[in-house]
């Protein structure tokens, strides 16, 4: 595959960290940050799909380059898929990451959800492919677990210290980088990116 540049439609220096480190070997790496020109996008969409498509839209019609954005959250059974897409902003505006993780206890704690089973819950990341302002191909990535009753460890981002993936006994904020480059739902989304760039490589 010829190398070419690939803008990561995000502010997020977590999901850029975590994107980078997979696509370097391929692509030269840039990301919103290196655009000051683009303007914030507002996430209107209803699903992860819709909204990854907005960002990439918005982004490839203001760059040259392919660009991949990234929509992604968490969804709790108890809470009939909340927090969703309002994953980022669940604990109010101006958002923040300890007002979202306080937020999600509080509302399990509410709804009696106690146990393992009853706090089940998972990762999704909807992955957009762009240029020119058109979307290309979108890939998912879906990573299963439950929540903890408190937070623990420093790792990761987001929700991560609640965040217990299937398989292990300790958060993705414990677990280290390695294992969440593994298995999370990002990972997996963007191994389906990988794979599909290899059978269409871009032009
Ligand atoms: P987005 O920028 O609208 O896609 O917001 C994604 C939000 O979902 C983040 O701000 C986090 O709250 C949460 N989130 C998504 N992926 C992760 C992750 O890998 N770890 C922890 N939280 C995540």
């Amino acid at each position: 595959m010829e190398r070419q540049t690939l803008c990561l439609a995000t502010r997020n220096e977590h999901k850029v960290a975590e994107m980078a480190e997979v696509l370097a070997p391929y692509w030269t790496v840039k990301s919103s940050a290196d655009y000051p020109e683009l303007e914030e996008i507002e996430e209107t969409g209803s699903t992860f799909l819709e909204n990854a498509t907005l960002k990439a839209q918005t982004t490839a019609a203001g760059v040259p380059d392919y660009v991949l954005a990234d929509d992604s959250g968490l969804e709790c059974d108890a809470l009939e898929g909340a927090p969703g897409v309002f994953s980022a902003r669940y604990g109010g505006i101006p958002s923040s990451t300890e007002k979202n993780n306080a937020k999600l206890l509080e509302e399990l704690q509410r709804v009696g959800a106690t146990t393992p089973q009853q706090r089940a819950a998972r990762y999704r990341c909807v992955l957009a492919l762009a240029k020119e302002g058109q979307v290309i191909q979108a890939f998912d990535g879906v990573c299963e677990g439950t929540i903890a009753m408190s937070p623990k460890g420093t790792g990761g981002f987001g929700y991560d210290p609640l965040f217990i993936p299937q398989g292990y006994a300790r958060t993705f904020g414990q677990l280290g980088t390695k294992t969440k480059a593994n298995l999370s739902h990002r990972a997996l989304a963007l191994k389906a990116f990988v794979a599909w760039c290899k059978a269409n490589p871009p032009e």
